[in-house]
């Protein structure tokens, strides 16, 4: 029997219904693959706000750092939007990445087969696109200083620092390395080095870190160019490497590739010293929550990340993506992802299809 401990932080708007379901497959996890769970649930995000008044209440951020992996399924909404900045549930966001070190995200972008019809990009070009974004988490601009809005010679002007020591460049590459040697071999790295010097490090020290992995492809492309190439030719990308603000803007680039971002998972990794956070990509949907209109795929999908990046199970990996793929080859759809023909289904019964296909077919 393996023993785990499970921070759920099932946050706001269509957090809780993801959860549930997610719920409900770590359940049929502890059954079929001999776990047993401790699932500790914690206020984050916009319910934090409202029982405690902060997003992320020093009790949770302790009782994540505590546990083996933190689940988190999405957090904010409309009613929070015109608090002060350092009050919104995005700063908890924030916390929790620097809390936990988390400084590396990984977003699959996965077309299946089944849904390439479902994205706007013609079939022929996407067919087969399969893409680790891995993103810089914890540096650059969102975390330079100094930062702030000010008045001088009597305007308003604002500024950010873009901003990235040595140290911090190596450790993500080294991911990105690390984890392209278990994919296709090849790492594309993102800058904008022609006009920025922060890049010019980075490209560099990617560089020197990639003398390390000889077997791995190394490509540089500006962060423009790459958003071209990734509409243009996205099976050309196996793993890209990206800073914080790019890695943000390439990784919901990515997302679109695959039709829907109810299907994208994440994993927010750092050094080992604290637990990784694995969160779907998307947010709260304050427009379709409490209506069981969520996909919960994305939510199963970073379940799945769990069990491959903290607990080193690749089967219950294997069992939950190939549950995804049936379900969707077999024509469930909820209606983020709905095409004619299809049968619609709401997020509960999109969840427990998920959880009966699993139980069939895990290998
Ligand atoms: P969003 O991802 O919540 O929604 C964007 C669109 O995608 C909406 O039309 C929504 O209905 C749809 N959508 C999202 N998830 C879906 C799912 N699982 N199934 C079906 N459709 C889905 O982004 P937004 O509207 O820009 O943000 C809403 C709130 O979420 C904001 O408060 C924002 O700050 C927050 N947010 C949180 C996170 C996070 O928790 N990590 C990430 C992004 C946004």
């Amino acid at each position: 029997m393996i023993s785990k401990k499970i921070t759920l932080l099932s946050g706001d708007g269509i957090g809780p219904e993801v959860s549930v379901e997610a719920e409900k497959l770590l359940k049929l996890i502890e059954k079929e693959f001999n776990y047993k769970f401790e699932i500790i649930k914690k206020d984050f995000g916009g319910c934090a706000i409202d029982k405690h008044g902060v997003p992320l209440p020093e009790d949770t951020l302790e009782t994540c750092k505590k546990s083996d992996a933190v689940l988190l399924a999405a957090i904010g909404g409309p009613k929070y939007d015109n608090l002060p900045r350092e009050k919104r549930p995005e700063s908890g966001l924030l916390g929790l990445r620097a809390g936990l070190q988390a400084f590396a995200n990984l977003r699959p972008a996965v077309v299946f087969d089944s849904l390439v019809d479902s994205s706007t990009i013609k079939k022929e070009v996407l067919a087969g696109t399969d893409i680790m974004v891995i993103r810089e988490l914890t540096g650059g601009v969102y975390f330079g200083k100094p930062r702030g809005i000010e008045v001088r010679n009597g305007e308003r002007v604002g500024f950010n620092n873009m901003i990235y020591s040595e140290s911090e460049v190596v450790r993500i590459a080294k991911v990105a390395f690390e984890i392209a040697r278990k994919r296709n071999k090849k790492v594309t790295s993102i800058d904008k080095a022609n006009v920025l010097d922060v890049s010019q490090l980075w490209r560099d020290v990617v560089v020197e870190v990639s003398k390390s992995y000889s077997d791995v492809t190394l490509e540089h492309l500006y962060i423009d160019n790459a958003a071209m190439q990734l509409i243009k030719n996205p099976k050309q990308f196996d793993v890209i490497l990206a800073e914080n603000l790019f890695g943000d803007i390439l990784s919901d680039e990515a997302s679109m590739l695959t039709g829907s971002i109810g299907m994208l998972p994440s994993a927010s990794l750092g050094d080992g010293t604290y637990p990784a956070i694995y969160e779907p990509v998307h947010g709260s949907a304050p427009d379709i929550a409490g209506k069981n209109l969520a996909n919960p795929m994305a939510m199963m999908l970073s379940v799945a990340m769990m069990f491959k990046y903290s607990f080193n199970d690749e089967k219950v990996y294997d069992a939950i993506n190939i549950a995804v793929k049936n379900v969707l080859d077999k024509g469930l759809r909820t209606k983020d992802i709905y095409q004619d023909g299809k049968m619609l289904l709401g997020t509960k019964e999109m969840g427990e299809a998920l959880c009966k296909e699993f139980s069939v077919c895990k290998v």
